[in-house]
């Protein structure tokens, strides 16, 4: 049995640790439960009583020896791969990890995409404030003093302020409920003509369903100067559609009312799904309704101190989520806002 232990003691003191594999043979053989040392453990018991206590000692002390050994080799290798120069093994023909960047979100498409299209026929671009007074939003654009608009149920109001541009008296402020306030104030201060797109967030006190939010966004065009006409307000959208849609979509106008457009209509457009056959999404009638148009209210360029016998001018209004939806047919609004990245993932990349 001392034998044995004193041969197995060498043994394990030679032994090869010097690689990973080396390493997992050495902890095999020695140190297992079914390795040298354990035969000898269980070979304790053909010992005679009265030197069981050394030769147990003896054991152990050559397991505590033979796992310092591994505990040791294990180290050195670790550090020894720890150490080695990062770039030992790299290989710099590899493609890079490509970095994911997200995509854009469809309502900045459609609306980069609709200035676009007009800023080909030289309409630049405007904006204004999001948080407006009375006047801008609804006096100046010809809206009578009882109109529905002006309500509580329908407009966001901020606390009353002393205050706007409308004079000494004191106004509510409100978040507006369309872009045509920039119209007005480019209408007050720029020099005629005038041609301009004014993009913008707009706000409606409404509860938010599938096809209703509080929140939402217009692009508007005006377009001011001497003997402009109907005429030239239908060409205008008719070249929009077709570049915005395709060639085989058509336009119509129907008669409609405004505060600040007379005459007033509502563009419609040949329903993308049926191409005007008839489905549901336009309930048949092969048109969907896009926005609203007109030639500016004589009033309302008196209003903003134009000259209403020499100047004339026409005005569009269109919703961008409702042009969004027709071109990807997206049936709820609420997916615009509520950030699921498995549905922005779906358009254009970064
Ligand atoms: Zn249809």
């Amino acid at each position: 049995m001392q034998e044995s232990i004193s041969a197995l003691a060498a043994e394990v003191a030679a032994a090869d640790v010097s690689s990973a594999a080396a390493l997992d043979q050495f902890r095999l053989l020695y140190l297992g439960r079914k390795g040298r040392l354990a035969d000898l453990f269980d070979q304790l018991k053909t010992v005679p009583g009265e030197q069981k206590r050394a030769v147990g000692q003896q054991l152990n002390g050559l397991k505590q020896q033979a796992q310092a050994r591994f505990d040791e080799a294990q180290a050195a290798l670790e550090s020894a791969s720890a150490n080695q120069p990062a770039d030992a093994t790299f290989d710099y023909t590899l493609p890079t990890v490509p970095q994911a960047l997200g995509t854009r979100h469809p309502l900045s498409l459609v609306r980069e995409q609709m200035l676009r299209i007009f800023a080909r026929i030289g309409f630049a671009v405007a904006e204004g404030p999001e948080i407006e007074d009375d006047w801008h939003n609804f006096t100046a654009l010809n809206f009578p003093e009882n109109h529905p608009a002006r309500d509580m149920q329908d407009t966001f109001f901020v606390e009353p302020a002393l205050g706007g541009d409308a004079g000494p008296d004191p106004q509510p402020f409100l978040l507006r409920t369309h872009t045509s306030t920039v119209q007005v104030r480019i209408m007050e201060n720029e020099p005629l003509p005038i041609r301009r797109v004014m993009p913008g967030r707009v706000y409606r006190n409404e509860a938010i369903s599938a096809r209703a939010h509080m929140l939402f966004h217009q692009i508007e065009g005006l377009y001011i100067d001497e003997n402009v006409s109907f005429a030239d307000l239908k060409q205008t959208l008719y070249y929009f559609v077709r570049e915005l849609f395709g060639e085989d979509i058509n336009i119509r106008f129907r008669p409609s009312y405004f505060p600040f457009t007379e005459p007033s209509a509502e563009i419609d457009i040949t329903c993308l799904i049926c191409k005007g056959a008839g489905c549901n999404i336009c309930k048949g009638t092969g048109w969907v309704e896009i926005g609203g148009s007109g030639m500016v209210d004589p009033a309302v360029l008196e209003n903003c101190g134009i000259d209403s016998q020499k100047y004339s001018g026409y005005a569009w209004g269109m919703g961008i989520e409702r042009i969004t939806m027709l071109k990807y047919q997206i049936k709820d609004l609420r997916l615009f806002t509520e950030n699921d990245v498995r549905f922005l993932r779906q358009f254009e990349a970064l």
